[in-house]
């Protein structure tokens, strides 16, 4: 079995001590011991020994959602979520994969974006052009979209938001594109989904054209506003003299350009009394740390005192279930442990905000009264028009 990436002797570090047990948010719903971080390591040392491979390895190895507590959690500075991909990528090139992980790759060799949408990535810019339906009211608010010819920084926009939230790609375009932000010319799909399910082979193609993509813009800085895509540009890209950042970084980072562009061509930013919380995706946050802009940003708007944390948060936040192919492969698990994140919420806040479109799929789709809503969507909120 081939496990090229990771250094094997993270395989044999781990002593088995459990400490991962105790955060791992699939355990915590399945109660199942090759269903936690310890037992997949187990499991995965044996696919590694060529003692296991065949099917019955794959709701061990494929039920986790890459959330990455248990590297928060574990002393002996195991990395659990790169072992498991890698297993995945081991099994992957030995023909062994799930349906989810088939269909995955079928549909994005086919569309160039993970939902099977035949349609043009860039729609929702073309329907704003036009004036038509959301982007006729952006065209009343005097909106100016043709590119920047030479853009500092481009805006990557990601499956998610060009297919299944075109408003908000086209609310986050609107505040970037005036910050002298473009975008790629032909942007795919990041190859995050791939990434994460171990299809190296199936996502390089599209890595290379991207990265192409990038360079050619001549940008220094690609925003991305879904986690999946911005941990992956940043980790999983060559991108050498590139800043990857989030939209928040990017927001909070050119805070005084932002604020003066909003009171010139609007009469300003009207803070928003309105108590709200914030979902750390596990791919911005522990993944890489962004904690400070988007609480920072969500002040700004709200006020200190309207801002709630969930009852986990930063690095012990819960995971929302989605990632890691779980919501595609084993939507009811993905379902229990988005329904368990929304238990975190604290009481009396009127949104739950999130950066990352998955997340927020997720998190609505577990079905809570409470709306959960893009960053960028409570900040067009309180732009006065
Ligand atoms: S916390 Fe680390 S060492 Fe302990 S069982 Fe989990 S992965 Fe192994
Ligand atoms: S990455 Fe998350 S889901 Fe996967 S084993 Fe670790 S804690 Fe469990």
């Amino acid at each position: 079995m081939s496990f090229e990436k990771v250094d094997i002797r993270d395989l044999y570090r781990c002593v088995s001590c459990g400490n991962c047990r105790s955060v791992c948010p699939v355990f915590e719903q399945t109660g199942r011991e090759s269903k936690n971080t310890r037992g997949r390591i187990l499991i995965i040392r044996g696919v590694y020994e060529g003692v296991l491979d065949d099917d019955s390895v794959f709701d061990s190895i494929n039920t986790c959602t890459t959330c990455g507590y248990c590297t928060e959690a574990c002393p002996a500075g195991v990395d659990p979520p790169k072992l498991v991909e890698t297993a995945r990528e081991g099994l992957a090139k030995l023909g062994k994969m799930t349906p989810t992980q088939a269909k995955i790759r079928d549909t994005v060799a086919r569309y160039s974006n993970t939902l099977g949408d035949d349609g043009d990535r860039l729609g929702w810019l073309k329907e704003a052009e036009n004036g038509a339906g959301e982007t006729k009211e952006a065209g009343n608010s005097g909106l100016k979209l043709e590119l920047p010819e030479k853009p500092k920084a481009v805006y990557f926009v990601g499956c998610l938001d060009s297919y299944r939230y075109p408003k908000t790609a086209l609310k986050t375009y609107r505040i970037l594109k005036n910050l002298g932000v473009g975008l790629l010319e032909d942007e795919k799909c990041c190859g995050s989904p791939l990434l994460r399910l171990g299809l190296s082979d199936e996502a390089a193609g599209l890595v290379k054209h991207n990265t192409e993509q990038i360079k050619k813009s001549g940008a220094d800085t690609v925003i991305a506003s879904c986690a999946g895509c911005f941990n992956t540009l940043k980790n999983d890209y060559d991108l050498t003299g590139i800043t990857v950042m989030t939209v928040s970084e990017y927001l909070m980072s050119h805070i005084k350009e932002f604020k003066e562009w909003v009171a010139a061509e609007n009469s300003g930013i009207q803070k928003l009394d309105i108590p709200v919380t914030y979902h750390d995706s596990c791919h911005s946050g522990r993944h890489n740390h962004i904690f400070e802009e988007p609480r920072a940003l969500i002040r700004e708007i709200v006020g200190a005192d309207n801002f709630k944390e969930m009852e986990a948060c930063r690095e012990k936040s819960r995971c929302c279930g989605g990632g890691g192919g779980v919501r595609s492969g084993y939507n009811e698990l993905s379902m229990a442990m988005a329904k368990r994140r929304l238990e975190d919420v604290p009481a009396g806040v009127e949104y739950i905000i999130t950066a990352c479109p998955l997340c927020l799929r997720n998190l609505s789709d577990a079905g809570g009264d409470i709306p959960v809503i893009d960053i960028v969507e409570l900040l067009s909120m309180a732009i006065k028009k």
